[in-house]
């Protein structure tokens, strides 16, 4: 029915071409092929009639067809854009919905797991600063900790030193490069640790003026009825430490300039190692009380500090300009006549001690003995000081 009626229509638009004479008779044939039979016998029909009724025939029934293709002919632009703008749309639906389901998962797990990862990130950092911090407070009780060393030599007590032991029973021991300090006290309390030689040893003539020394001693020579037994080996004795030399020769060049007087430092006078030092103190005058000597380990001519010191041609080795002004070269005299209870050492005007300038001006203006002056500079009261 409808096909009737559209077929006019359709023919009435082509009527202009010569194409729609050929279609309409077409149409009439195959409008009774169409009623008429089926489908194959119009085309075999068709087929002998020839090529153009074929065609006619395939072009009616494409328009029979198409309805919905032409529709799509017509509105083939429309329905594209509408078919892209609903893809189009599908997608952005898609699109937004997956970014707004990854947004609100990712800002959920993320606000979660970023509040979260942050929360224990700057937490474990926070106490990574914590530790930080505590290790600064550490370090800083640490230099305190390193002044607690510091008490160690804080506590520096006068006349004391690493080769210096109150144990006046202790026997000494093997040890060579002992510590020495200037204000070592070595006496009856006060004993030396080694039997071996002390630092800084250098001989007599390595720093004295050869007219200030001599390998014989003057005091044997002088009284040789005290028999004395003399070291031939030069070298165990022919020393004595090279800052105190220096200050002796300073001082001996100076008198001699002054007075015209020769002086001797006795070799023997200078440093004794232990040996010698226990041989003299076994020989000693006994009847002597206090004794002129003093054991291997108690004798300061162990240290190389003291030197006994022998004017030549004064008679009595008068060794008065020595001891008013030896405190200017860093000596003193070790053992005055008016303290021999406090050092235990009989009166020995040749004795001198180095001790350093200061300290050596500091004892000649206080007048004490080194035993007071050790005293004294640690704060004991003088009046415990051991007496002999
Ligand atoms: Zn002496």
């Amino acid at each position: 029915m409808t096909d009737d009626k559209r077929t006019p229509h359709s023919d009435a638009r082509r009527s202009g071409t010569t194409r729609s004479g050929a279609s309409r008779s077409g149409v009439s044939r195959s409008g009774t092929g169409r009623t008429g039979s089926s489908h194959s016998s119009s085309r075999s029909g068709a087929g002998y009639t020839g090529t153009r009724t074929g065609t006619s025939g395939t072009r009616r029934r494409r328009k029979k067809k198409s309805p919905f293709k032409r529709f799509l002919n017509r509105h083939f632009t429309l329905i594209m854009v509408i078919l892209l703008a609903l893809l189009a749309l599908f997608i952005f639906l898609i699109v937004t919905k997956m970014k707004s389901g990854s947004g609100e998962e990712k800002p959920d797990s993320g606000v979660t797991k970023t509040t979260q990862t942050p929360t224990a990130k700057p937490d474990s950092p926070s106490p990574t600063p914590d530790p930080t911090n505590a290790a600064e407070p550490t370090a800083t009780p640490s230099p305190e900790a390193t002044p607690t060393p510091e008490p160690t030599p804080t506590p520096y007590v006068y006349g004391m030193c690493s080769s210096v032991t109150l144990d006046t029973e202790a026997e000494p021991v093997e040890g060579d490069n002992w510590e020495i300090d200037y204000l070592m006290l070595v006496n009856w309390s006060h004993r030396l640790k080694y039997t071996g030689n002390p630092e800084n040893l250098v001989r007599l003539q390595d720093v004295l003026t050869a007219d200030f020394y001599t390998i014989e001693n003057p005091y044997t020579v002088a009284e040789s009825k005290r028999n004395f037994v003399i070291e031939t080996e030069e070298d165990k004795y022919d020393r004595g430490n090279r800052v105190a030399l220096e200050h002796l020769n300073e001082m001996c060049t100076d008198f001699n300039a002054k007075t015209g007087i020769g002086i001797k430092v006795s070799q023997t006078g200078a440093y004794r190692n232990y040996a010698t030092q226990a041989r003299f103190w076994n020989n000693r005058d006994k009847s002597l009380n206090p004794p002129r000597t003093v054991p291997g380990n108690a004798s300061e001519h162990r240290t190389g500090l003291g030197f006994d010191i022998w004017v030549l041609d004064s008679g009595e080795n008068d060794t008065t300009w020595f001891r008013e002004n030896c405190y200017k070269y860093g000596y003193i005299l070790r053992y005055p006549s008016d303290k021999k209870k406090i050092t235990g050492v009989a009166y020995e005007q040749w004795h001198f001690r180095y001790v350093g300038a200061e300290a050596a001006k500091e004892i000649f203006d206080l007048g004490y003995c080194l035993e007071e002056y050790i005293a004294y500079k640690n704060g004991e009261d003088l009046a415990n000081l051991p007496t002999y």
